[in-house]
């Protein structure tokens, strides 16, 4: 349970109890309560516009969006993707019968490392399925070139990457679709859900059949679709979190800088500070110790015994879980940049009440100064 003075690695975003309550009133009116409700209808509508995307379907979490855009696709065989990521990425990808093939990181954004890609390719791979990691954009244009190239789909899980741009384009409009989660802990949140985004408007009525047990209309079924639909009062809390959104972010903004201002140019702290080509979310601050006079498990324990709770986020590796152990192909050796960082990265707490008092305190035990 949350005590007082802990800090949490993220804390989630809500409006007023008044905002929310206000929302969902006319919830108990109509009595719809799910299955594309007007609810759903406005979030995506509203979150067309804000993402600027042509096209999106709505989730019950960023998971089973995944899993329904690779069914939608009807990937086979071989999937290029990357082992830095949280479970869900790899999880969707093997749920469906496919087989990730893991292609190592740059050093220095944590993105697919590119020229490593082509070598993994052979004539059973359908997809690359990159992760913009901690809301860093992966190198898109090198990857779209590979796949026209092979003609592979890219699916981009696009999870920390709400509302990031890169040179001015919004992150769900690369590649063939862009997967979102809403989950509680991210920088919008529905609660749970998801979403997923696409360029192509054929790929968008077999996502809302597959979301809905793969009902056409009242008396055709023509896909084998599970549930994955969100509902009610998860677009509700959408809707009023996306008023916020932009002053969440500034909020953030304002602590992800406080952060980078203490710990840049430290001797054996690595950071990854967006370039000029992405404005930002904001969602995470990724500390990597790299022979820092600590290492990265010593900075968790300093900072856990003053009630601070710092996330190995990603950590272990997807490839090294106990679930995957004996696999063939599984073998994190042969993603050495991936195990390297994996083994000293460490997400700092980061939202937007963090408040920069909080985050110096953070600074000094790093860097043990009081
Ligand atoms: C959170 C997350 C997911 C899964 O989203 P849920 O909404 O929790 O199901 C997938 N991929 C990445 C990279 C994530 O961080």
């Amino acid at each position: 349970m949350e005590n007082n003075n802990a800090i949490y690695v993220t804390r989630s975003s809500i409006p007023s109890y008044e905002e929310y309550t206000e929302e969902i009133r006319d919830i108990w009116e109509s009595r719809w309560l799910t299955n594309m409700g007007s609810k759903h209808i406005r979030l995506e509508g509203d979150l067309k516009s804000y993402l600027q995307t042509p096209y999106i379907t709505l989730f019950a979490n960023g998971h089973l969006a995944l899993e329904t855009v690779f069914t939608a696709m009807n990937l086979t065989g071989e999937v290029i993707t990357t082992p830095f990521t949280f479970s869900s990425t790899t999880h969707a990808i093997v749920r469906c019968g496919l087989t990730p093939v893991f292609c190592d990181i740059n050093p220095d954004d944590y993105t697919i490392d590119v020229s490593k890609i082509e070598c993994l390719i052979t004539p059973k791979t359908s997809a690359i399925v990159p992760v913009h990691v901690y809301g860093n954009i992966c190198d898109v244009n090198s990857i779209q070139k590979i796949a026209d190239k092979y003609n592979l789909k890219v699916i981009y899980d696009a999870a920390h990457a709400f509302a990031v741009e890169y040179k001015g384009v919004s992150s769900a409009n690369f590649g063939d679709a862009s997967t979102f989660s809403f989950h509680a802990t991210k920088v919008f949140n529905t609660i749970e859900g998801g979403a997923v985004t696409s360029k192509n408007s054929g790929l968008i009525p077999i996502l809302n059949r597959l979301k809905n047990f793969g009902i056409q209309d009242e008396e055709n079924v023509t896909h084998i679709g599970g549930n994955a639909k969100m509902n009610e009062f998860q677009a509700a809390m959408g809707i009023c979190n996306l008023r916020h959104i932009d002053a969440e972010i500034a909020k953030r903004r304002v602590i992800f800088d406080r952060y980078a201002e203490r710990l840049c140019g430290i001797p054996g702290i690595k950071l990854s500070i967006p370039n000029g080509d992405i404005k930002s979310n904001y969602a995470y601050f990724p500390v990597v110790f790299d022979r820092y006079r600590y290492s990265r498990d010593e900075i968790v324990t300093k900072l856990r015994a003053e009630n601070i709770f710092a996330r190995k986020y990603f950590y272990p590796l997807v490839s090294d879980f106990e679930c995957y152990r004996d696999r063939a192909g599984f073998d994190s050796s042969k993603t050495p940049v991936a195990k390297y960082i994996a083994d000293s990265v460490l997400t700092l707490p980061l939202y937007g009440d963090l408040g920069a008092d909080q985050a110096d305190r953070i600074c000094d035990i790093i860097l043990e100064k009081d």
